[in-house]
């Protein structure tokens, strides 16, 4: 049977990248900050067996707690991921605006054909 699964690499500055497993042996830098790759965590899929499920949401805790014992030792780390937070509420935030203004355009629409009854 063929192995099935999943690796994830965590970098200096906390960073979660999903690698493929077959050239995890070159990522030693991460894609997102160029920060040095600290450990890597593996899943597998390949029997979808309960022990196997376990053993992944074992993985899946030593995980986030190494994520988060980087963020609360480097202050470095705590600066990017805030960094990109508010990147992404940015994003967000102009997307509704988008969103909001189609709205308002439709409405406008609407309104407007009374004008040539
Ligand atoms: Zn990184």
């Amino acid at each position: 049977m063929s192995w099935d699964g999943e690796v994830v690499a965590v970098c200096e500055n906390g960073h979660e990248i999903c690698v493929d497993f077959y050239y995890n042996d070159c990522l030693k830098i991460c894609s997102e900050c160029g920060g040095k790759v600290l450990k890597i965590f593996t899943f597998e899929y390949t029997n979808g067996d309960e022990v196997e499920d376990k053993a992944n949401k074992r993985t899946k805790k030593e995980l986030k707690s190494f994520v988060k014992n980087i963020l609360k030792t480097s202050s470095k780390a705590r600066a990017i991921h805030i960094a990109e937070l508010e990147e992404q509420k940015k994003k967000f935030l102009d997307s509704i605006s988008k969103t909001i203004a189609n709205y308002d355009k439709r409405i406008e629409t609407i309104k407007n054909m009374a004008n040539h009854d």
